[in-house]
């Protein structure tokens, strides 16, 4: 692993050598310094020359002479070296912190985190490890190349162009898997993956929404069904509000969790450009709730009129929205306002879900925060279909192990 360390105190990057070397003996390290940002600049200008890889982490400090880390931040963003992993380390406030972690992420660089010194090793080299995938450019794959765009969205909506991940949620207190989220990509001809964050908005503009969640749920009760095994574990499917509007995939709905009963299906509601609180998307919650179809309330916190909604309608369970959570540990702001969500949710019996748990740090805290559920890549990232069986047998094991050595 190559990293940079750039800081003007020579005794501060031995300590962060010294003590990335002791949190991981196994990682072979490399390690680069620099005492300016602008010997720092002058490092990554040479590195994009080499044909070598570049580095895997650069940490730096923020206040420094000749050259400061918001000069790097502004040279990171024009190059190439945009995709590596940068961690920030400063003295200043939280509210700086966050102030120097918007602008980062205004740029789009790949930032783990921006922390206030001492540097936390342990938790940085966690934090890292999830986020190595974007360190390296991915080559295009032929769906990216091909394009999902508006005229195609139509004849690429079919069985076998749409694949399904699931992403485990778990019981806090007890570790305990307890259902499932299920995540939508399409694929051209198998080879490589279409994000939803691409294909839902030209779904939606074509008008074909219904008919996806239609192939969505269809083929997310199929694979319950074909594994007996999953059916202790509740199934959540997203839907948009655009969704209740459709009266035929209501009762579409309605049939499928009829004739599948003793598969525990959620709904996870996610507000669109239509709002929910038109009468006619009223009626259609009323209806799937009346017919045993609870709903969750999706990206809790995002849109700025989510509690008329708590207010109007029985939700079964809230999902705090994970630019709430994944930070938690570290912004203050965020503590408050996931605190407080759950204080609520508890005063109105509503189950609450913290989606992007990313480390046992942001985990622990949920916990003494009493929050019942946890989704996020802490415990895995979405699973393909195919290796879902794989994973519970493996996941159910290791709790098994470690009740064993309690
Ligand atoms: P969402 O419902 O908020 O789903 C959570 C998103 O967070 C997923 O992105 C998931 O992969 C990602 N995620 C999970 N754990 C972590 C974590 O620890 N850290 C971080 N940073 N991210 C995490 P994905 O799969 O790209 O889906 C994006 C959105 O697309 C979903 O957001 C959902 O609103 C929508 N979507 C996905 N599948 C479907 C579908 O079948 N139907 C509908 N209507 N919408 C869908
Ligand atoms: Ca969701
Ligand atoms: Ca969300």
């Amino acid at each position: 692993m190559k990293i940079l360390i750039v800081d003007d105190q020579t005794f501060i990057r031995e300590a962060i050598k010294s003590e990335l070397v002791g949190v991981d003996p196994l990682q072979s390290f490399i390690f680069f310094e620099a005492d300016c940002g602008n010997s720092a600049i002058a490092l990554l200008e040479q590195s994009t020359l080499n044909t070598e890889p570049e580095f895997d982490l650069i940490i730096t400090d923020l206040k420094m002479e000749n050259g400061d880390g918001l000069a790097i931040i502004n040279y990171m963003a024009t190059t190439k070296s945009k995709n590596i992993p940068l961690v920030i380390v400063s003295s200043s406030d939280q509210r700086t912190l966050d102030l120097i972690g918007n602008i980062t992420n205004s740029f789009n660089l790949n930032l783990v985190g921006v922390f206030q010194k001492p540097l936390n090793v342990n938790e940085v080299l966690t934090l890292v490890k999830t986020k190595q995938f974007l360190a390296h450019e991915v080559p295009e794959s032929k769906a990216e190349q091909t394009n999902c765009n508006s005229a195609n969205i139509a004849s690429l909506l079919n069985e076998d162009n749409l694949f399904l991940c699931y992403q485990p949620k778990v019981d806090i207190k007890s570790n305990k898997l307890i259902g499932f989220e299920v995540l939508s990509r399409l694929t051209i001809q198998g080879d490589g993956f279409i994000y939803p964050d691409k294909f839902i908005p030209l779904i939606e503009q074509a008008g074909l929404n219904c008919q996806f969640t239609r192939l969505v749920v269809d083929q997310a009760i199929s694979h319950w069904q074909l594994f007996p095994a999953l059916k202790q574990y509740g199934l959540s499917i997203n839907i948009s509000a655009s969704d209740l509007l459709s009266e035929e995939l209501i009762n579409h709905l309605i049939a499928k969790h009829l004739a599948a009963s003793d598969i525990q299906l959620m709904l996870e509601l996610t507000e669109s450009q239509h709002t929910i609180n038109q009468e006619r998307s009223l009626q259609a919650i009323a209806k799937l709730i009346i017919n045993d179809i609870p709903i969750s309330l999706d990206d809790f916190g995002k849109s700025y009129s989510t509690f008329d909604r708590l207010d109007s309608i029985p939700f079964e369970e809230i999902k705090i929205d994970k630019d709430f959570v994944s930070d938690l540990d570290f912004n203050l702001q965020h503590q408050a306002i996931v605190e407080s969500t759950i204080a609520l949710a508890k005063k109105l019996n509503v189950k609450v879900v913290a989606e992007g748990v990313e480390t046992l740090g942001v985990l622990n805290r949920l916990q003494l925060l009493g929050c019942h559920t946890a989704q996020g890549y802490y415990f895995s990232p979405p699973i393909e279909g195919r290796y879902l069986m794989t994973w519970v047998n493996d996941y159910n094991q290791q709790g098994e192990v470690k009740n064993a050595n309690h």
